[in-house]
């Protein structure tokens, strides 16, 4: 038995004991006891309360936990099935471009520079050399694309999941 009931029985008891005239001390004391009851039945009632709001933040954090886990793995799996977007080759084939140095060879100029040459118009070095622009091929590019993709979702799923 809790201290309030103890003290509720008590000022009942107390409300039939006393002896007044009119009533009136039993009547508070009676009160008083009531008061106490209802008082404590609410405090219990806000005590629940109290705990269950405890509990729900308690899984809030696992909750939102949960749920980053669940929107990093949605932007790995976004990245694992990535594909070649439809604008893709429009904007970039021919866009990629690589220098080989001295690639080029001119036969005219191999070895015997002409200024005047008509193959390389003089664009050789002093050997007949000059550098070659190369153009990254479409194919390549999207291998390239496809293969960075699917290293980036291993990459998220590593710094998550593992
Ligand atoms: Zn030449």
């Amino acid at each position: 038995m809790s201290d309030s009931e103890t003290m509720i029985e008590a000022l009942r008891v107390l409300s039939q004991d006393i002896q007044s005239g009119d009533g009136v001390a039993n009547a508070c004391v009676a009160d008083a006891a009531d008061m106490i009851e209802s008082m404590s039945a609410e405090i219990i009632k806000a005590n629940e309360r109290v705990r269950e709001l405890e509990k729900r933040n308690n899984n809030q954090s696992k909750t939102i936990e949960a749920m980053e886990g669940c929107i990093a793995r949605e932007i790995a799996k976004a990245f694992e099935k990535a594909e070649i977007p439809r604008r893709a080759k429009a904007g970039c084939i021919g866009e990629f471009k690589f220098t080989i140095e001295k690639a080029n060879c001119c036969p005219e100029c191999y070895h015997d520079k002409k200024d005047d040459c008509e193959i390389c118009e003089g664009d050789t070095d002093e050997n007949g050399l000059a550098d070659l622009t190369a153009t990254v091929p479409w194919d390549l590019c999207k291998d390239i694309w496809l293969r960075m993709n699917r290293i980036y979702a291993e990459e998220l799923r590593e710094g998550k999941y593992k």
